[in-house]
């Protein structure tokens, strides 16, 4: 992909150039922690943007991401010299920029889904992923605790939403980058154990690429481009704890990856390379015929290659490489292209359909993820369009329906505060109780002693919850409410953690076909500690679900309520 330099950029564009000379300026006297100028942050911020195919008015909105937050700079300003639009994309970078991860498990997908609700378009998330890509890149010059924090967040809450946008490329390097300040110890341990074998196996590769390049010449076939793909320290040692830790046994530690025109021309290089090469048994994976769930598309096989040794390959076009590196933003680049002309003439059916793909692509990341790992997370995902995300003054996140009033907040945090609350502050102001609540407003409840609820909350309240509580206590039955029978079971597992143990739980638990509730994890005990729901009280199942669960050599103990 192309990666356009600042200088060209503002020869593109009067907006662009404006919004340049307007950061350098309200930068100017700022520094970062590396020393360098503050402002060379906001140009790396909009080249990012920029190399993803995004428009104008991101690459501006890029220039100028930090200029509210840390310049006297006010949004009103921006909104007179730069418009509705930018002033929007720079409003909403601000807005998800104060979403803090405080390491509480249960909270990472509500974040997730919050900063995809607060941000509202698809271009605000790659600006803030465009920024925390150049904020990873430069976390050296942080103090640790800062740094820990920071690449735990990239780590859970980044990286994972770039990889559901179909960005593996951006999502795989900020996974990297928050490796070695998250797991420092793994990090020197694959370092010492795997560097000399990457350069080995490069070295191979590079044996390898004529030898194929000639075979498809031979055959006809247009050859984009012949590369190594070294893969990252990050996913390598969650592939490591599958295979005893031994390198030798991750055959697509180096992987050749061959780009062709057209999907013709995949197969046909597929069919040229195993002419060249036997293929192992069961490992030819056809992701253009069966797309993974994110999107990706791209042949792989793995062959017995030169001095017969095991190497993948991955064959794919330009295009689906560039929708696999940048997915959604590629997406959104080449629908930009195809619409160019039409967006002149028809410009609010474009913004419709950009709208409609935006949709799309939230609707599929609630569907369609197939592997454990999603699996979990998609049983948490409601329907979050119809979704609101606010916040406690301890900064946790309470997922809420849309139209939810600080009444249903109440409930949503303790049956007592429900029942005891007189008044509510959004945003820190006093508000009426059957305000509607918004993403991203931060809540407070009063209470007071012996209060009972109203009858009249029960015009406004959203949540069945909120309801069943209030006619409960109105009727005096609150105690009865709360004492009813078991329906679930509650797995509280007792482990030593390593990356992807959670994962390999949950995968357990899923072809177990037990449907899990909800899941969180204690980290601050000496063994964190996962408890696991799941919507059913049955002993002997129970019981089984242990045995498989023990299996894994990382639990010390498994013990199980009822709920
Ligand atoms: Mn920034």
């Amino acid at each position: 992909m192309r990666a356009p330099k600042i200088d060209e950029l503002i020869k593109t564009s009067d907006v662009i150039k404006r919004a340049y000379a307007l950061s350098k300026k309200l930068h100017e006297s700022q520094k970062r922690k590396t020393g360098e100028p503050y402002f060379n942050h906001a140009v790396a911020t909009a080249e990012n943007i920029a190399e993803w195919g995004l428009d104008e008015a991101s690459i501006a909105a890029g220039l100028l991401h930090d200029t509210v937050e840390d310049t006297d700079y006010s949004l009103d300003q921006l909104r007179k010299d730069f418009g509705d639009e930018i002033a929007f994309l720079v409003d909403g970078v601000t807005k998800i920029g104060k979403i803090r991860y405080r390491g509480v498990e249960r909270q990472v997908e509500n974040l997730r889904k919050m900063i995809l609700a607060l941000s509202q378009d698809i271009r605000v998330v790659i600006i803030k992923l465009a920024d925390r890509l150049h904020n990873m890149q430069t976390l050296g010059a942080l103090p640790p605790q800062k740094q820990k924090r920071i690449a735990l967040e990239t780590m859970e809450i980044y990286s994972p939403i770039a990889y559901r946008l179909g960005m593996q490329r951006i999502s795989g390097e900020l996974e990297d980058l928050a490796f070695p300040f998250i797991y420092p110890q793994e990090y020197r341990w694959l370092l010492s154990h795997v560097k000399e074998k990457y350069e080995e196996r490069e070295k191979y590769t590079d044996k390898v690429k004529p030898v194929i390049m000639e075979a498809l010449r031979k055959a006809g076939i247009e050859v984009i481009s012949i590369d190594s793909r070294a893969k990252r320290y990050s996913s390598l040692y969650k592939k490591l704890l599958r295979y005893d830790m031994d390198v030798d046994k991750i055959y697509d530690l180096v992987a050749l990856r061959i780009i062709v025109k057209s999907i013709e021309d995949c197969y046909a290089a597929l069919g040229i390379v195993h002419n060249l090469w036997p293929p192992l048994p069961n490992r030819i994976k056809d992701y253009i015929a069966l797309p993974k769930p994110n999107g990706y598309r791209s042949i792989h096989t793995t062959v017995f290659c030169v001095d017969n040794r095991i190497t993948e390959v991955q064959i794919r076009t330009q295009e689906m490489h560039d929708e696999a590196e940048i997915g959604i933003a590629a997406h959104w680049a080449y629908e930009q292209a195809k619409q160019s002309k039409a967006y002149l003439e028809k410009k609010a059916i474009s913004a419709d359909k950009k709208e409609l793909q935006w949709v799309q692509q939230l609707r599929n990341w609630q569907k369609e993820f197939n592997t454990p790992e999603e699996f979990i997370e998609s049983l948490k995902i409601d329907f979050f369009k119809d979704r609101i995300f606010v916040i406690t003054p301890q900064g946790e996140v309470i997922d809420l329906p849309a139209g939810a009033t600080p009444i249903d907040f109440a409930y949503q945090i303790h049956t007592d505060v429900g029942n005891a609350c007189t008044g509510a502050k959004v945003n820190g102001k006093i508000s009426a109780l059957d305000h509607k609540l918004h993403s991203g407003d931060i809540v407070e409840v009063m209470t007071q002693k012996n209060k009972k609820p109203s009858e009249s909350w029960l015009e406004f309240v959203k949540t069945a919850n909120a309801r069943n509580h209030i006619k409960a206590a109105l009727k005096g039955k609150a105690a009865r409410l709360d004492k009813t029978e078991p329906k679930e079971t509650e797995l509280r597992v007792i482990i030593e953690d390593r990356p992807g143990l959670l994962k390999d739980i949950t995968d357990i638990i899923a072809r177990s076909h037990v449907n899990m509730t909800a899941i969180n994890t204690i980290t601050n005990a000496r063994y964190p500690i996962i408890r696991i729901r799941c919507d059913f009280v049955n002993k002997d199942k129970t019981e089984k679900l242990i045995v498989k669960l023990k299996k894994l050599k990382e639990i010390k103990e498994i013990s199980f309520v009822l709920v």
